[in-house]
């Protein structure tokens, strides 16, 4: 099993950004190991009203290849330094992790090379259906 600083490390491996006139692509890295113990990488792409994040390109790849659960998962930018920051998913990528494949709320979502969340514990009220009336 890869480690949370492997991860890290392959997910800012791939951020070489690149500025258009209305457009940043591949600021953002992701890396994510799936159950099968292979890692996807992504990088994200935003131009005018689309946004791709990185984490929905490694995904991605992933279904391309029919795999749907994923064991560990990070993202992240860099700073003017080069320094790595660590981030979450945001909402729209914690969802479809959820609706790929149920067994991914129990998804490392790393936070730091000693922290991770589970996708359960970032998503509370994934299924949350409440009949009115
Ligand atoms: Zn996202």
């Amino acid at each position: 099993m890869m480690t949370n600083e492997e991860l890290i490390q392959r997910a800012a491996s791939v951020i070489a950004p690149r500025k258009t006139r209305n457009g940043l692509f591949a600021d953002v890295g992701c890396a994510l190991l799936s159950v099968e113990n292979k890692v996807y990488l992504g990088v994200c792409a935003a131009s005018g009203s689309n946004v791709l994040c990185a984490e929905q390109n490694a995904i991605g790849s992933m279904i391309t290849d029919s795999v749907y659960r994923i064991a560990k998962i990070v993202a992240v930018w860099k700073d003017d330094q080069g320094a790595v920051h660590v981030i979450s998913p945001c909402g729209n990528c914690r969802q479809m992790m959820f609706e790929m494949d149920k067994q991914n709320l129990q998804a490392e979502i790393i936070l730091d090379h000693d922290r991770t969340a589970t996708l359960e514990a970032l998503l509370p009220y994934h299924d949350w259906w409440k009949k009115q009336g």
